[in-house]
């Protein structure tokens, strides 16, 4: 198979030359005698530690680009190898590595890099997974700049690599039927025509899964992954049966609640957190992935906000004046984000997006909205979902949704409205990021039309960038909206904004609460914010974030699952999608999906809130049992039994969007 494997590169156009690394077990001997008769060098290094013995082999042959192909790849394309020789070279300058990329089938892969790329993954790479695979330090730890090139069409479901009998079985049959006519000479096109003709072929090693071997050492590192398999959820049953009758909805937050996760398999109430990691009510762990609804940006007890709201605690909570604090928490945002020229407290998200709305309608003197995404529980917005009941009529008719990226679906709002529209409130970022200067083109919409521009970033702000997810984007609104991470999971929000409009609630606006200079939240607030900036927090989110993002597109892919189930959005903070799967719903996809992550001890609910406790460890071991999902998931598929496999009432809804 490797004289095989040999023959075929020696009709590359591209290359110097081939060495072959192996091991120098006394088993692999054998490898330096074929090395040997074919004229070729070779290099005997780690068994395990293979970034090792390619790092030495490619150093000893001072090569400056190398090019790496795994023994098991029979069939690997000298033109493939070529073209990605050529393109790599061609890129030089921007980047580092250049992968065949998922649509490829198994068995073509080639990966090109710089001899610089692959001297630092050796020094700086300390993972078992990583050490063994050689290169997933490089397109995963987010330091390299990488790229994969796609094949003509997607032939992600063929299997050409030799790892199991079957494997061996299919490229013998190729090589019986394909060489006595061709020689080495027969590529993806020839291989692809005999397939055609004997269509069975595929069906031979369809069942095996992509890329077992990186997969297997990632779950080997996360030995914990089992360990939750028997849950006892007893506890959580029973306050659950207390709460009936008593609590409506059964929950203070919906999206926290029982609807949100397959019945009987997830925990209902959990108890403790700690770091990245919590405790339902009978003690089973898992890993922390929403985060309190992204609230808890540092972790949870984490030690210097604990200690300012102890601290606090002790010298008074709520007082019968104003406190210092209030002053020094509002020059601290004032002087991060961009568009604070004054600043004012809330609790909820709400109160800081309705605060905002009622401040612009008093400013313009006008009462309809353009709105685009979620902003709360409030009459002016929620009126336009399917859970409005109660909201009166004539606040859904003074609200508009418009449709993000789609300056078309605004501009329409405007044109049916001249003169009435008193604000437009946005998410900037949710999960695309703007497009064709989307953002500016709304600010300068809104203006010409006399609106007020509001960016709510209750759930992106102070996660992306100290500045808010304006000052990354570097578009300013009016006013911005902050919720969530600014004090690790104390309630507090901030509205702020151009002194000119914030001015209106000084004077006629009512936006005033018992709580609103709640002191250990402020506390909170000053020590979050502290910390993220002495500890590069951000950053960090960003590189978790990365890893967890990356590997999770990539598990998608190497189970042929990369239509169905995608990791969106920016690394700090992405969501699972799910697609339908033919006539199986999107939400009974995730729904099995989360059964099994849950089961593996990884809370999940579609949303990647990271935190800064997030160790490269936590995000390792949710992707191990992100694997076992992908497993079990594609394996429902292929049966057609996703339904079957769920074992309580799956995920719905929390409301549809009916505007
Ligand atoms: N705006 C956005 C973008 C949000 O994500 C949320 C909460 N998920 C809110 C507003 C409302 O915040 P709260 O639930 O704290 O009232």
């Amino acid at each position: 198979m490797l004289e095989h494997q040999i023959g075929r590169l020696q009709l590359c156009q591209r290359l110097d030359g081939i060495l072959i690394a192996t091991s120098s077990l006394p088993g692999d001997a054998e490898i330096l005698q074929i090395a040997n008769r074919l004229g070729l060098n070779s290099f005997a290094g780690s068994e395990d530690d293979v970034l090792d013995r390619i790092y030495k082999a490619a150093k000893q042959e001072h090569a400056d680009v190398v090019v790496r192909i795994t023994g098991d790849c029979p069939l690997i394309d000298p033109a493939v190898v070529d073209q990605m020789v050529g393109a790599f070279l061609a890129r030089r300058d921007e980047l580092d590595y250049l992968g065949t990329g998922p649509t490829f089938p198994e068995g073509l892969d080639t990966e090109v890099m710089s001899f610089a790329a692959l001297e630092r993954a050796w020094h700086e790479a300390v993972k078992k997974s990583e050490r063994e695979h050689v290169t997933p330090y490089i397109f995963l730890s987010g330091r390299f700049r990488t790229a994969r090139t796609e094949y003509e069409r997607d032939l992600a479901h063929l299997r050409w690599t030799v790892d199991h009998e079957s494997d061996f079985s299919l490229v013998r049959h190729i090589y019986e039927q394909l060489f006595p006519r061709f020689g080495y000479n027969f590529g993806v096109r020839e291989i692809l025509d005999l397939f055609q003709k004997e269509p069975e072929l595929a069906a031979i090693n369809e069942h095996i899964v992509r890329n077992e071997g990186f997969l297997k050492s990632l779950s080997e590192e996360s030995g914990k992954l089992e360990m939750v398999k028997v849950r006892s959820l007893r506890r959580s049953e029973e306050y659950w049966a207390r709460a009936k009758g008593l609590i409506p909805a059964g929950t203070q937050t919906l999206s926290k609640g029982p609807t949100q996760f397959v019945e009987g398999v997830a925990p209902k109430y959990l108890q403790r957190a700690q770091g990245s990691h919590v405790w339902d009510v009978d003690g089973n762990e898992y890993i922390d992935l929403p985060m309190a609804l992204g609230a808890i940006i540092l972790g949870h007890n984490y030690p210097a906000v604990s200690e300012a709201i102890l601290q606090q605690m002790q010298s008074g909570t709520s007082f019968s004046l104003m406190h210092p604090i209030e002053v020094e928490v509002s020059e601290t945002v004032r002087s991060l984000v961009p568009c604070a020229q004054m600043v004012r407290f809330g609790k909820n998200g709400s109160d800081a997006t309705t605060g905002a709305v009622r401040v612009a309608r008093a400013y313009t003197g006008r009462e309809k909205v353009a709105h685009c995404g979620y902003h709360g529980w409030h009459d002016w917005y929620i009126g336009c979902t399917s859970r409005n009941k109660g909201v009166p009529h004539w606040a859904i008719e003074q609200q508009f949704a418009f449709t993000y990226n789609r300056i078309d679906s605004l501009k329409e709002i405007f044109a049916a409205n001249p003169g009435e529209v008193a604000a437009v409130i946005m998410e900037p970022f949710g999960v695309t990021l703007p497009e064709d200067g989307f953002l500016e083109k709304v600010k300068a919409l809104a203006h010409e039309n006399g609106a007020v521009l509001i960016y709510d970033e209750v759930a992106t702000g102070f996660r992306f960038h100290l500045g808010g997810i304006h000052q990354y984007l570097g578009v300013d609104p009016d006013l911005a909206c902050f919720g969530k991470a600014i004090a690790n999971g104390m309630p507090i929000s901030v509205l702020a904004g151009r002194a000119e409009i914030m001015q209106v609630l000084a004077e006629e606006v009512f936006y005033s609460f018992t709580f609103g200079g709640e002191c250990l939240s402020l506390a909170a607030a000053q020590a979050t914010i502290n910390e993220m900036r002495e500890k590069n927090v951000i950053a960090h989110l960003w590189e978790m974030g990365r890893r967890l993002q990356n590997s999770f597109n990539r598990l998608a892919s190497d189970y042929g699952l990369q239509k169905h189930v995608q990791c969106l959005g920016l690394p700090p903070r992405t969501f699972v999608s799910f697609s339908d799967v033919g006539t199986v719903p999107a939400l009974i996809v995730k729904s099995l999906f989360q059964q099994e992550a849950i089961k593996r001890g990884v809370l999940f609910t579609g949303a990647h809130c990271l935190s800064y406790s997030h160790t490269p460890e936590d995000i390792d071991f949710v992707l191990a049992a992100y694997q076992k999902a992908f497993e079990v998931l594609s394996k429902a598929i292929r049966q057609g039994n996703i339904e079957e496999k769920i074992e309580g009432r799956p995920v719905q809804p929390v409301f549809r969007a009916v505007n």
